[in-house]
């Protein structure tokens, strides 16, 4: 298992500033789904944002609550959660109780500063790709290393 999400882990900041900025879109996409996925399933499963249905980590998908790869949104923590494939990809994300969710655990100020935030572009530069994707994976690691010590990855 750790060898898995090893393999989703970046070598090195060379590497990194050779790739164009869709590469690095993608790549700090890989890394921050498996961030919200460990984050949200402690202990390796947890339930579906929107189902409550119950899965391992690997079984979710990071799913948005406002949806779109170029808004501001896309890489917000808040507005990414582990959801089953069934609610992410043939319910659409399920985006009333999606809604119902984001209100109750955020609150009413976040929500309102989602939906603004989804109005405007993600305009990264490679740097800011760069830097995030440096952030998530050490994320991922501080979870691995409680995942480990708790013995749930074995
Ligand atoms: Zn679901």
């Amino acid at each position: 298992m750790y060898d898995e999400i090893k393999s989703y882990k970046i070598p090195a900041n060379d590497f990194l500033k050779k790739r164009d900025k869709k590469s690095l879109h993608n790549l700090l996409w890989n890394i921050f789904s498996v961030f919200v996925r460990l984050r949200d399933c402690y202990n390796g499963s947890g339930k579906c944002v929107t189902c409550d249905s119950k899965k391992f980590w690997r079984g979710f998908q990071g799913g948005h609550y406002k949806h779109g790869k170029t808004k501001a949104t896309y890489f917000d923590e808040r507005n990414v959660h582990a959801q089953c494939p069934r609610c992410n990809k043939w319910l659409n994300g399920n985006g009333i109780v999606y809604a119902e969710f984001i209100l109750e655990k955020y609150g009413v100020k976040v929500f309102e500063e989602l939906k603004n935030k989804a109005k405007k572009p993600l305009n990264y530069s490679k740097e800011d790709y760069i830097n995030n994707i440096i952030l998530y994976d050490g994320k991922v690691d501080d979870l691995l290393k409680i995942y480990i010590k708790n013995k749930a990855l074995l």
